[in-house]
């Protein structure tokens, strides 16, 4: 039993076991190289690393977005890619020149002592350049295969390894090096993941595998606790999910979902996969409102409809016979980061979500039949983003109906009438919300981030202007409005996500505006509800509570 103290960057207690992230050191092919090949896979390379580092920001908080927008930005860096590209010229192969570049510009920022937030900024460079690297020798870019929770063990953590690991598998982190200010360290207290830095390199020469108590409280962690150590954790690891359940106000987890003058409603949770729609259940959701299907397409992982049946049917399995709405995905080229960052302030107008996916059939196709085929398994529904008019709706649909067919002839079992919806965050959507339930639309989810972005023209990570970005403005009220009404003239259902639901006041907000269905991060679930249990359903009749 040894003991090692660090600095702790994000609180709490556990006991497990350690898994230690071995970076692999690469050998380059030095044979000269043809530069006009390698430019190219360059190129593919960089165009696959915006992808992987959009579809991290999508699913990341907004204060975490900053980080991959760095990195986005660096790879369109004139200066940085001009040299990349000097050294391909010379004959050197893309991989190398991209590492040469990237360990040069790392070690020049780790010399600035005299700033210290550029200082760290290194490991972003090393973080990318090791994407974009992992990419050009075709490496998969998830690090550890789990398959328990783990408290994982690094020299220092780059932002994306936290995205590359299923969150839920993460007990905590403790690193030999790192900095408090990190990016990894911001994401990790973010999460909510037990964590500590600078515990000595000693510490990682023979920890992997072995039993660790991670005190993240105290900044510590003990290495092969003994008997009476692990006891004494255990304990005092119960005697805090014993206060934190008192916190949870157990009685309004178990209340009924009723406003104080009776109106019912329903909470749902957001949830990225498996390992958090089990919580979400625990903390009292009634199944998933919105499961961003983008998050199993991890770095690395692949669109193959197979892979994906099992993710699915994965999570149908973890909502335990509670419906989940699976939102197809979400991404397009042209939602990168580094759109805004060539001063492309309108790359969010351009092809996301279903446009993205309908420019890709094949792509889109693997995902319907997966997802029809998990419908057999459990209560699912599926959702298509950023639907702007009936002709998208109808030109989706079509596909799903030649998936229906495919699968028919292929003998293989699925659900042909799995309810298809859409998510209204475009306002041209909510004002022709009726068409789409002509067009044989079955539900209707308004994404508040996306609609508050699009509506008063504020993009979502744009700090400026942010006062503009108004989840629950006037201008909102009559697009939910005139959603809510189309949903309860054709009698179809409809419900509300974003991360304004989770935010009580807001919350009590669209009650008013005659939502009765919300779902959020499953952070948020028992406060909301007590909000709303508080709150009267009847205001919604009487006009715009804001102006
Ligand atoms: C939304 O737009 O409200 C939403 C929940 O989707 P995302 O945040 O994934 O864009
Ligand atoms: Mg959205």
């Amino acid at each position: 039993m040894r003991q090692y103290q660090g600095i702790s960057v994000s609180p709490g207690l556990v006991l497990g076991q350690v898994s230690l992230l071995k970076r692999e050191t690469y050998l380059f092919n030095r044979s000269q190289h043809s530069p006009e090949k390698e430019e190219l896979v360059l190129e593919e390379a960089l165009r696959i690393a915006k992808n992987e580092l959009d579809s991290m920001a999508g699913r990341s908080a907004a204060s975490e977005q900053a980080i991959f927008t760095f990195q986005s930005m660096l790879l369109e860096d004139e200066s940085f890619m001009g040299e990349v590209r000097s050294y391909i010229q010379a004959g050197t192969g893309a991989a190398e020149a991209m590492n040469r570049v990237g360990q040069r510009y790392a070690d020049k920022l780790l010399a600035m002592t005299d700033n210290a937030y550029l200082q760290l900024r290194n490991v972003d460079i090393l973080d990318v350049t090791q994407r974009v690297v992992n990419i050009l020798a075709g490496r998969p870019r998830v690090l550890l295969t789990l398959d328990h929770p783990v408290i994982l063990v690094a020299d220092k953590l780059m932002p994306s390894d936290l995205f590359s690991i299923p969150s839920g598998m993460i007990l905590g982190i403790i690193t030999s090096e790192g900095s408090t200010l990190s990016h990894a360290a911001i994401i990790a207290r973010a999460r909510g993941i037990p964590s500590i830095i600078q515990v000595g390199r000693d510490f990682l020469d023979d920890c992997d595998g072995r039993l660790v108590v991670l005190d993240a409280d105290a900044g510590c962690c003990i290495l092969d606790p003994d008997a009476d150590t692990r006891q004494q954790t255990v304990s005092r690891i119960c005697a805090r999910q014993q206060v934190e359940e008192d916190a949870l106000e157990m009685p309004v987890r178990s209340m009924p979902c009723r406003t104080r003058d009776g109106a019912a409603f329903e909470l749902l949770a957001n949830c990225f996969g498996p390992e958090d729609i089990g919580s979400a259940l625990n903390l009292g959701a009634a199944g998933v409102g919105l499961l961003r299907s983008d998050y199993q397409i991890l770095a690395g992982n692949t669109f193959d409809e197979q892979e994906q049946f099992y993710y699915y049917a994965a999570c149908i399995a973890a909502a335990g016979g509670k419906p989940i709405t699976v939102r197809t995905f979400d991404f397009g080229s042209d939602r990168t980061l580094s759109n805004v960052y060539k001063g492309d302030q309108s790359a969010h107008l351009g092809m996301r979500g279903i446009r993205s996916s309908l420019r890709q059939p094949r792509r889109f196709e693997n995902q319907i039949r997966a997802l029809l085929r998990a419908g057999a398994i459990g209560p699912l529904r599926i959702m298509f983003p950023m639907v702007t008019n009936v002709a998208d709706w109808d030109d989706a649909m079509s596909l799903v109906n030649h998936c229906r067919h495919n699968l028919e002839e292929r003998g293989i079992t699925y659900k042909a009438d799995v309810p298809f919806g859409i998510m209204l965050s475009i306002p041209a959507a909510c004002l022709t919300a009726e068409d789409f339930v002509r067009h044989g639309c079955e539900f209707f989810v308004i994404g508040t981030n996306d609609l508050t972005q699009y509506t008063h023209a504020a993009g979502r990570e744009v700090t400026s202007a942010e006062r503009y970005f108004q989840p629950t403005s006037k201008a909102m009220y009559k697009l939910i409005r005139m959603t809510v009404d189309a949903a309860e003239a054709r009698g179809i259902p409809v419900s509300i996500c974003g991360l304004a639901v989770g935010d009580p006041a807001n919350a009590v907000q669209y009650l008013h505006m005659g939502l009765r269905s919300f779902s959020m991060g499953p952070q948020n679930l028992l406060s909301v509800k007590k909000a709303l249990l508080e709150a009267d359903a009847a205001p919604d009749r009487a006009g715009p509570p804001f102006e």
